[in-house]
């Protein structure tokens, strides 16, 4: 590939020095579980987001599971309670509310933007619903006004999926300009090696305002045991490693600059490609709002665009090809709800391509690649 969809080692050289001398004072320091990277990780996190309380966790699964079986051990969610999840996402937003015993009730996206359409939740709405979780898909923000209004009106925790939009923020109506992590009861953030800020493997954290809920996440990420042999919930082992936590400290504090130069390369496609086949995403009138993990377009005929762009030398991807409900786990299972047919998120999944978005790219390339996009042709 003349132009890789991704490298990591690419992403991560300009880290690789600073890294290693923090990874061996870890292997140095004899303390492998806990210590004081987590302590400096969850302060960092906490400072970046503005939230009062970041527990690392050991990844973005976990981290919102933990969330969603935290409100189910405290009462807050009844068992079988239900909540709002777009159609579109990663299906480990999915995993986590079916794993905690709840129900995922899937909503169709807006076409326009690919997130949640919140202005259209009234219709998800059940007596049992207990939570939405707005998943900020490929780093774009999905919250608004709306959505806080829905949620207090009918007493809904917001629990964002944050895996894709480290750093991103918006205007909010009563706090200003706010980060996500921080827009609603608690967040999910994975620092999995090819989000926006990567770990060297597994990572996740949850953040939150709410003290009651921080303690039962960090209780449960540590076998439910609140202080040394005393457990108050059935836990699990779900803490981050602290050789994770020294990677993140080395990467974390460079998050903007990392989300300004994906800007960079999304600017350039959007001001260079002119086909009127590939459909490219909105940019939105706040750059905060956007801190583009994925560079998705949408095109009629997939398997020609793609093939073009592999005779080219353009690596690609699909997020994602198939959806949640239409994965075999699901299939069938009675374990989901769709209270509407879900043709916005077969649509966008039959139609989505992935371009290039990261340092792996330059503004050279990007611009190389709009070219080849520009010379595509339906037949
Ligand atoms: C990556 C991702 C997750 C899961 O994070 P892991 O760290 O890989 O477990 C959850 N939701 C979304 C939207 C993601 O992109």
């Amino acid at each position: 590939m003349t132009f890789p969809f991704l490298e990591l080692a690419t992403v991560n050289a300009p880290f690789m020095e600073e890294i290693q001398k923090r990874v061996a004072g870890v292997i140095a320091s004899g303390r492998y579980v806990g210590g004081p990277e987590i302590d400096e990780f969850e302060e960092n996190l906490a400072r970046l987001t503005g939230a009062r309380f970041a527990v690392g966790v050991s990844n973005g699964l976990d981290a919102l599971r933990l969330i969603l079986r935290a409100y189910v051990a405290m009462g807050v969610f009844p068992p079988g309670g239900e909540v709002i999840v777009p159609a579109n996402t990663y299906i480990a937003s999915v995993l986590a509310i079916s794993d905690a015993g709840l129900v995922p009730v899937l909503a169709e996206p807006s076409a326009a933007t690919s997130n949640l359409d919140l202005d259209r939740l009234e219709e998800y709405l059940s007596p049992k619903t207990c939570a939405v979780m707005p998943v900020h898909l490929y780093g774009r923000v999905c919250f608004s006004g709306a959505l806080e209004e829905f949620a207090r009106r009918n007493s809904l925790r917001i629990i964002e999926d944050n895996a894709q939009a480290t750093g991103a923020s918006t205007m909010t109506p009563d706090r200003g300009r706010v980060m996500t992590g921080n827009l609603g009861d608690a967040a999910g953030f994975s620092f999995y090696p090819t989000k926006n800020i990567g770990a060297l493997g597994d990572a996740g954290a949850v953040t939150t305002n709410d003290a009651d809920l921080a303690r039962m996440v960090r209780a449960l990420a540590n076998y439910g045991s609140d202080r040394r042999y005393h457990n108050i919930a059935e836990g699990f082992n779900c803490r981050l490693d602290p050789v994770q936590a020294a990677v993140l400290n080395v990467k974390l504090p460079w998050i903007d600059r990392e989300n300004s130069y994906r800007r960079k390369i999304a600017e350039t496609y959007i001001r260079e490609i002119s086909n009127p086949a590939v459909m490219l995403p909105l940019l939105p009138g706040d750059a905060g709002e956007m801190v583009w993990h994925q560079f998705v377009v949408h095109t009629a005929d997939r398997a020609a665009f793609t093939a073009w762009l592999e005779k080219n030398g353009v690596g690609w991807d699909s997020h994602y090809a198939v959806p949640p409900h239409l994965q075999p786990c699901y299939l069938g299972s009675g374990k989901i709800v769709s209270p509407h047919p879900l043709t916005v998120t077969e649509r966008l999944a039959h139609t989505c391509v992935s371009l290039p978005v990261t340092r792996c790219t330059t503004v050279e390339d990007a611009r190389t690649i709009s070219g080849i996009i520009n010379r595509y042709t339906t037949g």
